[in-house]
């Protein structure tokens, strides 16, 4: 059993595979919490910090996430779905954390069909949980875009980062790419430092950066910085087209 927040066919607007038609199943729950990227919300009248998708992250929104306990029920659907599509769109799993339910047999079910059908899956995650890719074969047909939480998170280094699940995945996917989040602040003080420790394993790793921000306004405000960051330092820029377009607007 896993839990899906909302699903959606649009334009992947991140990462090395922006820009393409995406059909989107963002699943409920996360390890981290990430408070240091400064999306407020309520909850029950109390202001909480989180990340631009608190609604998939903190369980008080668990009642309106939807429990996938059979996965033909999903695979059904979302062949339904494509068939209205007219093309096999690309598949983007994302969250919270999706890697949560890797080794859940429903969730797996549902990723070895879409590996089945030739679809090209994209899993973004914050690269902290191991998957053992010999006992779930699957996963080495798909591709993981490796969003590796910085200090800026909020959250501590041991929680956010694992060598050895990030060292995995970049051996046994079938494609990988790092993606980190930063603002201005940090690109004038610890960013570099930071993605170089976390990537100087890894032979020619590529690596995106893009700007922190849950609307256009917190995006304007940290673009330039990041472009500029990126220029410098010879690291790809990734904009967040989705947020450019729909600001705010959720399932987009
Ligand atoms: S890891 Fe990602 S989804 Fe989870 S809280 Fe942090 S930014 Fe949000």
């Amino acid at each position: 059993m896993f839990y899906l927040t909302e699903e959606f066919f649009s334009i992947q607007g991140e990462g090395k595979y922006a820009g393409i038609p995406s059909y989107f199943l963002r699943t409920g729950g996360c390890n981290l919490s990430c408070a240091g990227f400064g999306a407020s919300y309520h909850v029950q009248g109390e202001e909480k910090m989180g990340c631009d998708t608190y609604f998939a992250v903190d369980s008080h929104f668990a009642k309106a996430w939807r429990r996938v306990e059979d996965a033909s029920v999903l695979i059904e659907h979302l062949n339904e779905e494509f068939t209205k599509i007219g093309y096999l769109p690309d598949v983007v799993i994302t969250g919270g954390e999706p890697l949560m339910y890797h080794a859940d047999a429903v969730f797996y079910e549902v990723v070895t069909w879409l590996v089945e059908q030739g679809v090209r899956i994209t899993f973004e995650t914050n690269g902290t949980i191991e998957i053992d890719f010999e006992a779930y074969p699957s996963y080495k047909q798909t591709i993981f875009a490796l969003s590796i939480k910085l200090a800026n998170s909020g959250e501590p280094k041991h929680k956010r980062i694992k060598p050895q699940a990030i060292a995995n995945i970049v051996q046994y996917a079938n494609d990988s790419f790092f993606k980190f989040t930063i603002d201005k602040r940090v690109t004038q003080t610890t960013a570099l430092e930071e993605i170089g420790e976390i990537t100087e394993p890894f032979d020619s790793p590529t690596i995106y950066c893009m700007p922190v921000g849950e609307s256009r306004a917190t995006i304007w405000h940290n673009d330039r910085a990041v472009f500029e960051f990126c220029m410098k330092h010879g690291f790809y820029y990734s904009d967040r087209l989705h947020i450019r377009v729909f600001d705010t607007t959720q399932g987009v």
